[in-house]
């Protein structure tokens, strides 16, 4: 068997263009398109991609971008300052603090201070408790990401079994809450999990959120599953020159491959959809913002 694979970066583009409309459809009854701030303290540099990324979409899509960079030397107060500032900012709809955050800010005192109403991310403790609760609310991009491929991979959820690897609050356990959503029925493992291959070979979809280059092999996986690589690992690669490295995901995926009915590759599976889903979320943000319904389009 040789699994089909998912393309997230074909779907992240449907999603970014759908958001562009709903955008442009707003800006209408707004007076202006609807707009994201990013805020990214330091230099890191793969956070200085995914940025320039987010940016880049966000403008693609139609929509305004800001982008607020300090040094890492910013005091958390002034931080806070900031993301107080974008709160009372009416023309902002929605507000990311990239992560990580320097090791002398306490990313969830940050966190905190996000207006909920703009919070794209999904990541405050109010969107957090919507989402468990099952009220409506902003998800979190990447596990909501995860989903919707799952979605059109399998149609249906109902009754699926799925099994996350991984409980952060960033993936693991939103994705869980949000595949419960869909009436699946959800299994959360992590690191003291015991005999974690024979409980993945049960699942229909298999969610990988370890951050372990390759560690979910092709015989754990159930024939025909889907499953969804989130992991986003840099790895040597010598054999692509000296001192090269290349991307890898949680799962084996040439082993994988053999075993699974769907699969996302790493990089272009979920990496993708997450800004797709950030842009979405502002979309949504600012019509909620606006007391307006969510647009169709999406
Ligand atoms: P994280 O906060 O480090 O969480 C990792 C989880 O994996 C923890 O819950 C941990 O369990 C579990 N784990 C570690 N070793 C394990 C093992 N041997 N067996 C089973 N579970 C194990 O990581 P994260 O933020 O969720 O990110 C996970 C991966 O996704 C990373 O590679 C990250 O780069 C990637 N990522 C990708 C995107 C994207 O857009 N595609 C977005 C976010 C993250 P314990 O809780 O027991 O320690």
């Amino acid at each position: 068997m040789s699994a089909t694979l998912i393309d997230g970066k074909a779907v992240a583009a449907e999603i970014d263009a759908r958001a562009g409309q709903a955008g442009a459809g707003l800006a209408r009854t707004l007076g202006r398109p609807p707009c994201l701030a990013v805020v990214l303290i330091g230099d890191d540099p793969a956070s200085d991609v995914y940025v320039r990324s987010k940016v880049r979409r966000t403008e693609a899509a139609g929509m305004t971008s800001i982008e607020i960079r300090r040094p890492a030397d910013i005091s958390q107060a002034e931080v806070v300052e900031i993301v107080r500032g974008l709160n009372i900012d009416d023309t902002v709809d929605g507000i990311l603090v990239q992560m990580p955050l320097p090791g002398h800010i306490d990313a969830n005192a940050v966190l905190a201070v996000i207006d909920p109403g703009k919070d794209v991310d999904g990541l405050t403790e109010a969107s957090a408790g919507r989402l468990l609760l099952g009220k409506p609310g902003l998800r979190p991009c990447t596990p909501a990401g995860c989903v919707l491929l799952a979605e059109r991979a399998m149609g249906s959820l109902s009754g699926k079994s799925v099994v996350v690897i991984g409980r952060s609050i960033l993936v693991g356990k939103p994705a869980a809450m949000l595949f419960l959503e869909q009436d699946a029925t959800v299994t959360i493992a992590h690191s003291r999990t015991h005999d974690l291959p024979a409980l993945v070979r049960t699942a229909d979809i298999v969610v990988a959120a370890v951050g372990r280059p390759e560690m979910v092999r092709g015989d754990w996986i159930k024939p025909g599953a889907c499953v969804l690589d989130v992991g986003i690992n840099r790895i040597d690669a010598p054999e692509r020159g000296q001192g090269r490295t290349r991307l890898v995901g949680d799962v084996a995926f040439d082993e994988a491959v053999g075993h699974a009915g769907w699969i996302t590759p790493v990089p272009g599976g979920i990496g993708p959809m997450t800004i797709a889903m950030l842009l979405r979320n502002t979309v949504l943000a600012a019509a909620s913002r606006a007391g307006l319904a969510p647009p169709e389009e999406l």
